[in-house]
């Protein structure tokens, strides 16, 4: 186990059974600027993080692998909705 004074980020919970799936797609923000407003701990192989770009929101999944990380995104929505899911994202509701 890690100690806790070594992970200041969250990590997601272990998905609970019968819960949703978010749809991935290829990274469209590779243009835009985007802001990453919360994030989970980089310990973990798959990094999670809530991202804003011009009032839209939506969460960038970075699965750490040789020899490039695989990076994927949920749709763009409002902001509101995207915390929604970032919430249930790291109570392990969604994956
Ligand atoms: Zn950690």
């Amino acid at each position: 186990m890690i100690s806790l004074d070594e992970c200041l980020s969250p990590h997601v919970a272990v998905m609970r059974r019968g819960r949703g799936r978010l749809e991935w797609h290829a990274v469209r923000s590779g243009r835009h600027r985007v802001r990453v407003v919360a994030w989970t701990c980089s310990c973990r192989a798959t990094v999670y993080e809530l991202c804003v770009s011009g009032g839209r929101a939506f969460i960038r999944r970075t699965v750490q692998a040789e020899p490039v990380a695989v990076i994927s995104e949920t749709a763009w929505g409002v902001p509101r909705e995207a915390w929604e899911i970032w919430a249930a994202l790291l109570a392990g509701g969604v994956r």
